[in-house]
């Protein structure tokens, strides 16, 4: 952490914008929803610097917001629910997320254990409806439930094939090895008999 001669500014910072919705590095800080008093010393929010601008000219990005919903769109798991395992259909549950994808060291470990108990639920559960290891993988490369059918499936798979196609990305190609795990996913589960 290296704080430069912009107030509040710290560089390579790993925190996300507390902005609800964006991306960008959090580098800069702001006064948090707590002002300093007689409950502790108030806490902080980290903007990028486009929405500290913003904050600083009177906007409110939480207005209207209830004090849950600004908390679940300030947690860095809220990123994590939405970018590594619903967006990223590869991130199946047993990738573990990344410690660097946290602020907070404490909501890293509940986290972590949180996806390790719902590996092991999920190992269960396809040791009971007899899904062995690779069938399981393409279930998790498609982000589909054991429950799934043919319909789901196909559903899915075009879903995924849209996303991921360089015809529909302005012919970028990055999303390439996706792409191809999706396909041979679709491959292997359309020939087990719970989607025949
Ligand atoms: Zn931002």
């Amino acid at each position: 952490m290296k704080h430069d001669r912009f107030h509040g500014r710290v560089r390579h910072s790993s925190r996300p914008c507390d902005a609800p919705g964006c991306t960008e590095v959090g580098e800069f800080r702001a006064p948090g929803e707590r002002a300093p008093g007689f409950d502790g010393p108030g806490n902080y929010r980290w903007f990028c610097l486009d929405h500290v601008r913003a904050f600083n000219q009177g906007y409110d990005f939480f207005r209207g917001m209830t004090r849950d919903e600004i908390e679940r769109a300030q947690s860095p798991l809220s990123g994590w629910a939405a970018e590594t395992r619903a967006f990223r259909p590869t991130a199946g549950v047993d990738q573990a997320p990344r410690w660097a994808d946290f602020t907070d060291p404490l909501d890293a470990i509940s986290a972590r254990a949180r996806a390790r108990a719902d590996d092991l639920r999920k190992g269960q559960e396809a040791a009971r409806r007899g899904i062995n290891p690779a069938d399981r993988r393409a279930y998790d490369t498609l982000g589909l439930g054991f429950e799934a059918d043919r319909r789901a499936l196909r559903a899915r798979y075009s879903e995924l094939v849209r996303r991921y196609h360089p015809d529909r990305n302005g012919g970028d190609r990055s999303h390439e090895a996706q792409l191809g795990e999706v396909v041979e996913a679709y491959n292997h589960l359309r020939r087990l008999p719970a989607f025949s």
